[in-house]
Formats: structure tokens, sequence, C-alpha cells
């Protein structure tokens, strides 16, 4: 079965097609500027040349049209027809506390995932937009959504809870929810296999860095903790998000700089992390080329970033009873040999060690401990879209009606 996954923005639309027998990718591409002026399309066929459409897109409905147009174009379509897409998988950012799996996607799921705009304000309208548009120009397919905090659900109340007044947890469902759940989810997994090992009994710290950035504490394949929060802001330095810090800062700045709660959020959210500390860009790689160059705003914002990974695999140890592997993935995690020591330095006092060449090197999967280290240090690239394909092909291989 051929699956096409979704990721809807407030003003893009990413797809993926999967080819569900063979696991393997047939098309994929993004639709930009959706309700802008400059709307394209980038199209990329496996093993066909790649396609820029430059077209209108008013809203989410016209791109959905062009992404169907363009995987069953005759010259770089990879489908004859939109029948051969088996069903759709979207990701859904917040599910809040209703959602631990995957759902077939109907009016009560929707009706929740509407109910949880609050609580994820810029990403579920434009995920409900997404699969509205595919509602309307593939009425007869169906659908599964996929949430980012699905996979955090398992954490007990003692993890998840703030110590506010309880009435914030009882009346507006004010804790932590954690994100980046799929790819938590894939990784601990693949690390299980990786090692050849049962998931339970294993304790594993997930350390997904990228743009955005979360750690998990995955004990017997379930999260027992996660660095995200109520929003994705808490936790980690990230590319423009502060992470942790005393909320009273909030306060501080709203009352010194006469700014009101939103400006000092966003702030928090925009310009702040790496961004924030270095004074001239969220992206790692800039931040790395002006250290080369001597510059030590973009050093210590390195710092930061690493100093903070290494104090949560300290504390998501100490939360498991010890750790059996740490799991780099993520743009960062996945690419940057320097950061993943920096990330793990001085851990040698709880068997933490990794070994340089191995570290060095490049490639997918991998285990890059040093030979005498008793906790292993792995590499494994996400795949969120596989994750997402799998989990609609099992719900929908199981509709009552459906073939198999
Ligand atoms: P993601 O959000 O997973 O796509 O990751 C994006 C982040 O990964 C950006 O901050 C990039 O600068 C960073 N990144 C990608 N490749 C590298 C690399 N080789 N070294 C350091 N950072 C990288």
């Amino acid at each position: 079965m051929n699956i096409l996954v979704i990721n809807a923005g407030s003003s893009s639309l990413k797809y993926q097609l999967m080819d569900m027998d063979h696991e393997t990718i047939i098309a994929k591409g993004i639709c930009e500027r959706i309700g802008i002026e400059g709307s394209n399309l980038q199209h990329r066929p496996t093993g066909k040349e790649q396609v820029r459409i430059e077209k209108p897109m008013s809203n989410h409905i016209q791109a959905m049209r062009m992404v169907l147009d363009a995987l069953t174009d005759p010259t770089h379509g990879v489908i004859t027809s939109m029948d051969e897409i088996g069903a759709v998988g979207h990701r859904v950012l917040h599910g809040g506390e209703k959602f631990a799996g995957s759902f077939i996607i109907d009016d009560d799921v929707m009706a929740v995932v509407r109910e949880n705009i609050p609580l994820g304000p810029l990403h579920n309208p434009a995920n409900i937009m997404g699969i509205e548009a595919c509602r309307e120009v593939m009425p007869a397919t169906p659908m599964v959504a996929v949430f980012d905090t699905a996979f955090h659900q398992t954490m007990p109340p003692k993890a998840f809870m703030y110590a506010l007044p309880q009435d914030y947890y009882k009346r507006l469902r004010v804790r932590k929810y954690g994100f980046h759940g799929t790819s938590h989810r894939y990784v601990s997994r693949r690390a299980a296999q990786f090692l050849g090992r049962q998931e339970q009994g294993l304790r594993i710290v997930t350390c997904h860095l990228g743009n955005g950035s979360s750690m998990a504490a995955v004990k017997d394949g379930k999260c027992i903790d996660t660095s995200m929060g109520l929003t994705p802001l808490e936790g980690m330095v990230m590319g423009t998000r502060s992470g942790d810090l005393d909320p009273a800062v909030v306060g501080f700045i709203c009352e010194q700089d006469g700014i009101d709660v939103q400006e000092a959020m966003s702030i928090l959210n925009k310009k702040s992390g790496l961004l924030g500390i270095s004074g001239f860009s969220s992206d790692m790689r800039d931040l790395l080329n002006a250290i080369d160059e001597g510059n030590a705003d973009a050093r210590l914002a390195l710092d930061m970033f690493c100093y903070r990974i290494r104090k949560y695999i300290g504390s998501y140890a100490a939360a498991m009873g010890g750790v059996d592997a740490v799991v780099f993935t993520a743009g960062i995690g996945e690419n940057n040999a320097i950061i993943r020591e920096l990330c793990v330095e001085g851990l040698e006092f709880m068997g933490i060690k990794i070994n340089h060449e191995k570290n060095a090197l490049r490639g997918g999967e991998r285990d890059i401990s040093a030979d005498d280290a008793t906790v292993r240090t792995l590499i494994i690239p996400t795949d969120e879209e596989l994750v997402i394909a799998r989990d609609t092909l099992e719900l929908v291989e199981n509709l009552p009606g459906k073939p198999a």
C-alpha cells in the first residue's frame, strides 16, 4: 500500500509518498508560502528529476491539489491516479491527554485536536488545515493522526506535573506534555534493536538535537520523562528558544522594559537560544564557523547548549536508576562529532565514553562508544515520516471492510 505522509504548517505543507510494501520513498516535497505571494511547490520524485512549480496557492486545499497533480503528472509524477494512495498519515502536534497513540481521523478525533488549540496555538490550527484540505480533495481516503505528544503520555504524574496550585492542572490541563514523540519512540526502539536487546530492562536517554531540541528518558520502552513541557519552549537551549529558565525572568523583563507577556514570550520563543546568545544566528553550522574565527559569543552559545544536555543525561540516568544507552539524533545529533563529544564530556564516571575515531566517521546507525565504556553511545538517524506511515498502515489495515 502507498501511504501519503503530511506535515502541515501555517504556510507550508510537507509531503512524502511511501511504498509500504518496501518502506521506500516514492516522492517527497514541500509547498511553501501558502497564502503568501511567491507560493511554490518543490517536488522530488525518486529516480526522476526534481521540479519547482511556481503557482499561487491561496490555501491548503489548493496546495493539496497541487501535490496530487504533481504526484500524478505524466512527466514528473510517480502514480497514475489518486486511487493508488491507500491512506494519509498526518503529523499533529498536540494530542493533549486524550491521545496516547495514533488514531483514525473522524469527527471525534478532530474535535479533540480542536480542543487542544490553546495548547498548540501555532501548530494545531495548521495541522487541522492540512487534514481538512486532504478530506476535501480525497474524501474517500482513510486518514490517521499521529501526535507529537503521544509517546510521552506514559510519564508518571511526578514527572509531568508542575508544582503549581493543582487547580491549573484540573481546570486548564497545565502540565508537561513533551514533543518530538515520534522521533524519541523511533530512535529508542531502533536502539534496542541495534543492541539486540528487548526494550524491557533497557534504560535509554534519547537526545533529539536539531533546530528544536528535546531529550527523553525511556525505560522499558516507555517514556518516563522528557525535556519539553506544556509547549516546546522548555528544556534544551534551542535555535531560537531559551529552554529552561527561572519563570521569574518573564515578570522581571516585563516590568523592567515595560513589555507585555506576549512580547516576553515571543522573545523567549523566537529571539533566544543560540540566536539570543550568539547575537547573529540560530543555525549551529553558522555558530561553528564563527567559533573557528574566534567568536566568543558563539562559543558561549555552544558551551551552554552542550552543558545543558550533559546535565540532562545525568538527571535522566538518576531518574531511571542508571543508563544503558545514550542516543543522538536529528540535524545536530546525527551530524556533528564535536558537539556529541562536548555533550558527554566528563561523564566517564558513569561509564559514558566515546571513541574519537568512531565518532568522527560518517554513516547511518552506529555505535560510537569506547571499548571500555559501560554505556553504549549510539547515533540513530531519526525517521518521523516512516513512523507516521507505519502507524497509518497498521490502523488502516485493521479498519473493518478494508482490504488487508
Ligand atoms: P533539524 O531541525 O533536525 O533539521 O536540524 C537543524 C539543525 O542541525 C541546524 O541548527 C543545523 O545547523 C544543524 N546541523 C546540520 N548539519 C550539521 C552539522 N554538520 N554540524 C552541526 N550542525 C548541523
